[in-house]
């Protein structure tokens, strides 16, 4: 992970929030290249998922909401974290988190375990046995960390504060004078953005049931627990869908199970992330909330662990129903069929983008030694070429040969015209460490315009992956790339 870090902030991919003033916890800042890989990521998404199907449609809800909104969702009530303290180091971290992070380390400990009271002989066997204990009660968490006689991972004392609940929610001062006006709140999930619009979206389009409101966007979220880089932010971006459904016509395991395979197939073929590094975990019923029949995430196999990438949850129709009562407002839609009002059943596949990008990151990183692939020692990004920040690198072999950097220049400005994505120029020091920079940050080709060029019309193609170089002709140089970009 500190190479991913250390290589993120070299080249342009993500900073520390606030990076110039000491920097700001659990915020980054995205720079040039990742700004291209967040974006790929992004198009890709939207078109896979909104563009290219019909059952699909798109929506840009406001970030900034009304405080009723997040009282019906439960939000305000129940969206909180179970925090502990180290009163020696004052390190304040989730309490599930310092739990399963010590079961990791401590498997065999179970065996030593007393039974408590407070927690039941099954809660520890399946604690130790998956372990999870997210969605545990605040006393459940005292009691294992004092049963188990928890060691504090940052400074190995074991003098812990009581477990506390903290709400997540960021809220907004709205109104001129302080203090006056309603209170908003920043989203804590674009997904509540679908369904305050549902009805919206029902009478002025013309979707019909089975459909999806998809929408990405930033959401806020009071993350006091140290985040692992970009893994875990109070800002980030989500990238939600609310499959709309009559449960009487359309069988929600079925549908369940398809939406299963679509998340599988966007992120391995797509995101080009290899199947070895992923799995499906049905959550636990202690986590799952209560009103969804059945949740899993899609984990990856990040350095610091396995952890959620992308959640699946079949949520009923409790969204729509609290909105409902909240709001005093039908939301309700009319079977053209049967003339029967029903209130549609979702199934919410929900992403965060920047967890995307760091899973495209940490897989496509490889440190190659000399006796390995291009026989140099280097550091590549493997990224599929369409994810790529920059898809071509156009190097004039030197910097002060006014004739080499002229035709440099032309061949620039015509894949600059009929690539689609981004060129870049480098005429900054030896080849060799051009390529170097280039491989860093996944770029797939790399055109050198060298003194031959300027008698036969050609150019040097470099890949990536195998450091391969070929001779191309600069008329042909256009289809040979956009060929090798598919
Ligand atoms: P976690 O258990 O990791 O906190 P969650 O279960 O609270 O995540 P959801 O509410 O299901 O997450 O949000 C959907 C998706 O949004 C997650 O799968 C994750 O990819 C992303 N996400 C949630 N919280 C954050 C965060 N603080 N920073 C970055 N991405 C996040």
């Amino acid at each position: 992970m500190d190479k991913i870090v250390a290589l993120a902030k070299r080249r342009g991919f993500f900073y520390p929030g606030s990076d110039l003033y000491g920097g700001l916890a659990n915020t980054y800042d995205y720079g040039p290249m990742g700004v291209e890989l967040l974006r790929n990521i992004k198009n890709l998404w939207w078109l896979t998922f909104v563009t290219k199907r019909a059952d699909m449609v798109g929506l840009d809800a406001s970030i900034i909401s009304h405080h009723r909104i997040w009282e019906a969702s439960g939000h305000v009530a129940s969206f909180a974290d179970a925090m502990v303290d180290c009163k020696n180091c004052r390190l304040r971290i989730r309490a599930d988190h310092l739990i399963e992070d010590w079961i990791e380390k401590n498997k065999d400990a179970r065996k030593k375990a007393h039974i408590s009271e407070k927690l039941t002989k099954e809660e520890l066997d399946k604690a130790f046995e998956i372990g999870k204990v997210e969605g545990w009660s605040v006393e459940k968490y005292d009691e294992f960390i004092l049963l188990f006689n928890v060691q504090c991972p940052n400074c190995a004392e074991h003098d812990w504060t009581k477990v506390r609940k903290f709400n997540q929610l960021f809220p907004v001062q709205l109104g001129l004078v302080e203090g006056e006006g309603g209170a908003g709140y920043l989203r804590g999930e674009t997904a509540q953005g679908m369904f305050v619009n549902f009805q919206n979206v029902v009478n002025s389009t013309r979707v019909r049931l089975p459909f999806g409101i998809a929408q990405i966007g930033k959401s806020f979220r009071n993350e006091i627990t140290p985040g692992n880089s970009i893994f875990r932010t109070i800002e980030f971006e989500q990238g939600e869908i609310e499959y709309f459904f009559d449960p009487n016509k359309t069988n929600w395991e079925e549908k369940f199970e398809e939406w299963k395979k679509i998340m599988w197939h966007f992120v391995t073929k797509k995101l080009g992330i290899k199947e070895e590094n992923l799995r499906w975990r049905p959550h636990t019923d202690e986590e799952r909330s209560f009103y969804s029949k059945r949740t899993e995430d899609l984990e990856y196999k990040f350095p610091f662990g396995i952890k959620e990438l992308w959640g699946l949850a079949y949520r009923t129709n409790y969204d729509l129903t609290q909105h409902q009562e909240f709001s005093k407002k039908d939301l309700s839609i009319t079977d053209p069929q049967t003339n029967e009002k029903i209130l549609p059943h979702v199934i919410e596949p929900a992403v965060g983008i920047n967890r995307l990008v760091l899973a495209v990151l940490v897989d496509a990183y490889k440190e190659e030694d000399p006796s390995t692939g291009s026989g140099q020692a280097r550091v590549v990004l493997s990224l599929p070429a369409h994810l790529a920040p920059v898809k071509v690198a156009v190097f004039p072999l030197l910097a002060n040969k006014p004739e080499l950097t002229e035709k440099a220049k032309e061949v620039l400005a015509m894949l600059q015209n009929d690539i689609n994505g981004k060129v870049q120029w480098d005429d900054r020091g030896n080849i060799g460490k051009r390529y170097l920079a280039q491989d860093e940050v996944g770029t797939p080709f790399c055109v050198t315009i060298d003194f031959n060029s300027l008698e036969d019309k050609a150019v040097t193609v470099r890949d990536r992956d195998t450091a391969k170089q070929e001779r191309v002709k600069i008329e042909e140089l256009v289809g040979y790339i956009n060929e090798r970009l598919k």
